[in-house]
């Protein structure tokens, strides 16, 4: 029996793991003491959900759809027809060599973008993938097809924390270790359901509530994690940035901001004062004449005093950046931090707590439209996801590369996503197993898991891991795929031997981040990781002596907020319909892409249920399942849970499963700055 460590396949938290492995069959994972993250503990995803990487329903190397070779047959080169047609039709499929399946892709690739210029090709990378594939598929997309639209599913979860924090602080990254939970004095959760979503991070901070430092959960809804704050402080749908400017107004109004750090490194603060204080909504009175929310003026002052008075961390999630003010919010989040001096030392900062294992690194490869790596400006830049769908209705985009991000399941206004799907010329699609993307996809290329390569991950706290593979396999690395379609397109642009030579190009192309982190330094360091800027030594803290901006000094904006949906209705006392929200539960993850695969995860937790306030029951009686329509399409029926956890008027459903099409629900308004999709709030009518 072999003990090999490596990092989790899941959340951003990034735990270190160890396994132990025996004929190349994964027998057990768990946590070592001396893991940084771990510190001995893994929740039920990183204990028990590695049995996907052995499931029988693993995709195979590579199958092509038999109709897309013969749409194509007329123009396809003889000895790549004949290479194809050796192969028998089973089910719909071809299931050729590599190599002949690499020569189709780029003679498809070649004749669209020969056709309808280069510009007709996109690729969408997904956050699980490593650093170094996530690297190569923008190299591939901006320099071997020469097209600028390539983004990540950062799209869809916390592309606003990084326009919002670089706005203020010139860098969009969490400022500490999730270890200065243990020298913190207080603790601010908005927008995130960090038990079920970050088990590990949550269970470092009941740990510290137990040792008498005071938590504020702020949320739509009370989750679990309220039951151990001080404030539950649960707002109206879409009321983000509302509490937040009512925090920096009561700071601000009872001069509890700290006049020498401002003085110091920040500008603006005069400006911003002015017109926070001139905004009527943003003084907390406001909530007063809001329908069941009138306790809120005196707790979000309470809060605020005590955020001021102590070294306090923020940690938010896609419940702040999933909304139309996602952007500004994570700003304002900055705002509080930069005038309270909460920013730059330890047990005081700004957490941002990214969903998939490595949001961070895809980000910082390049994997954007509008930043080339180490957030570098790109000479075009692309189209965000939103708008590439767009194109694909409009007939502009041909062609799409699609790896590791289920887009037909996870992205709002599917009925939209279908329309644009259908109308591409190719798809190629990296995937694990079948999901709803595969289904549209002409070629589809089976890869290496996680728990099967070697790469380097960045956690939700800046952490480099390097993962090593705990079995073997003979499938294809993502990044070798895309090499191959690259070098049957006679690019010599990418020719890389290991992931290890990737990554030594990474560290040039990343120099501000990554110039000293060598996979030598990655390997000694297996189970601690090490936090970017990693130059000569890694750095826990950012911000120092000074913001990651051009000046140095961290920039104060204010933005207003916008009165409108549940607000609104309360303050005439006028409701209607359902505001609904959703979000993650602890056994899955995303798509559940790797969870549903894991039987003992999966029995935990087979559908998604709505979540109902048990002041609307009455609603509800008689109905043994329900379907929630929006402007946008409907869900398929689903069951319903009545709760007192929710407010009356508001529903909360998970999306893990494609049967449920709650995704069909979710439409096409966005973050203003960077058009990701508010997840967190629709208007339904319940059938
Ligand atoms: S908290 Fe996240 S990283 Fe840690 S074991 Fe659970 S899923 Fe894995």
């Amino acid at each position: 029996m072999q003990e090999i460590d490596s990092v989790c396949a899941y959340c951003g938290v990034g735990c270190d793991i160890s396994a132990t492995v025996e004929d190349n069959e994964i027998k057990s994972v768990f946590a070592k003491k001396e893991g940084t993250v771990s510190e001995g503990q893994l929740c039920v995803k990183g204990k028990y959900g590695f049995d996907f990487a052995q499931s029988p329903n693993r995709l195979p190397k590579v199958k092509i759809k038999t109709s897309f070779i013969q749409k194509n047959e007329l123009f396809l080169p003889k000895a790549l027809k004949d290479a194809l047609y050796a192969y028998p039709n089973t089910d719909g499929y071809i299931y050729p060599d590599l190599q002949s399946a690499y020569a189709l892709c780029a003679w498809k690739l070649k004749q669209i973008t020969t056709q309808h210029g280069n510009f007709s090709f996109a690729a969408i990378g997904g956050a699980r993938g490593n650093c170094e594939s996530s690297y190569l598929l923008q190299k591939f997309t901006r320099k071997v097809i020469n097209s600028p639209h390539i983004d990540n599913c950062a799209r869809v979860c916390h592309a606003p924390t990084l326009k919002g924090m670089r706005s203020i602080i010139g860098e969009g990254a969490a400022t500490n270790p999730f270890s200065d939970i243990k020298k913190t004095e207080f603790m601010i959760v908005i927008g995130s359901n960090t038990t079920e979503a970050h088990p590990i991070v949550a269970n470092k901070m009941i740990k510290k509530v137990k040792e008498g430092v005071n938590l504020a959960v702020v949320d739509v809804r009370e989750i679990t994690l309220a039951k151990k704050a001080k404030y539950n402080c649960i707002i109206p749908h879409e009321a983000n940035l509302l509490f937040l400017n009512m925090m920096a107004h009561t700071i601000i109004t009872e001069a509890l901001y700290d006049e020498t750090f401002i003085a110091q490194r920040s500008s603006g603060f005069e400006a911003y004062k002015e017109e926070i204080l001139s905004d009527p909504t943003a003084n907390p009175d406001f909530f007063a004449d809001v329908k069941g929310y009138e306790h809120l003026p005196i707790m979000i002052r309470e809060i605020a005093r005590e955020y001021a008075s102590k070294k306090s961390l923020i940690f938010w999630g896609l419940g702040i950046t999933e909304h139309l003010d996602g952007s500004y919010a994570a700003a304002s989040i900055c705002n509080l931090a930069v005038m309270t001096g909460n920013i730059g030392k330890e047990g005081a900062g700004l957490m941002p707590l990214r969903g998939q294992n490595n949001v961070q690194g895809t980000c910082d490869m390049g994997c954007l439209p509008y930043y080339d790596p180490d957030y570098q400006q790109p000479l075009i830049e692309g189209l965000k996801t939103p708008d590439m769908l767009n194109a694909m209705i409009d007939g502009e985009i041909k062609a799409l590369f699609n790896m590791g991000e289920d887009i037909a399941h996870i992205h709002t206004n599917q009925n939209k996503i279908e329309k644009a799907l259908q109308n591409l010329e190719f798809i190629v699609v990296n995937e694990l197993f079948e999901n709803e993307i595969t289904k549209y996809a002409d070629i589809v290329f089976g890869v290496k898991s996680a728990y099967e390569k070697t790469g380097v991950y960045v956690n939700a706290e800046r952490r480099l891991h390097l993962s090593q593979p705990l079995i073997n396999n003979d499938l294809p690395d993502d990044w070798e795929v895309i090499q191959g379609i690259s070098k049957a397109l006679e690019s010599d642009k990418l020719d890389y031997h290991d992931s290890r030579d990737i990554w030594a190009e990474v560290q040039v192309k990343v120099p501000n981040r990554f110039s000293g982190a060598s996979y030598e330094k990655l390997e000694q360091n297996r189970l601690q990781g090490l936090q970017w800027p990693i130059h000569e030594q890694e750095t826990p803290v950012l911000h120092l002596s000074e913001f990651r901006t051009k000046d140095g000094l961290a920039h104060f904006r204010y933005k207003k907020w916008v009165k409108r949906g549940m607000v609104s209705e309360l303050l005439a006392d006028k409701r209607t319909d359902f505001y609904l929200t959703s979000g993650r539960v602890l056994e899955h993850y995303n798509n559940a892409a790797q969870t549903k695969e894991s039987e003992k995860l999966l029995k935990r937790h087979r559908e998604d249920v709505v979540l109902v306030s048990s002041e609307d029951a009455s609603y509800f009686e008689g109905k043994e399942y329900i379907v929630l329509r929006s402007y946008y399409g409907k869900s398929n029926p689903l069951k319903f849970k009545i709760t007192k956890k929710i407010k009356k008027g508001t529903l909360f459903v998970s999306f893990h499963h494609a049967k449920s099409h709650i995704n069909f629900v979710f439409g096409d308004e966005a973050d203003e700055l960077t058009k990701t999709a508010r997840f967190k709030s629709v208007k339904v009518r319940i059938e």
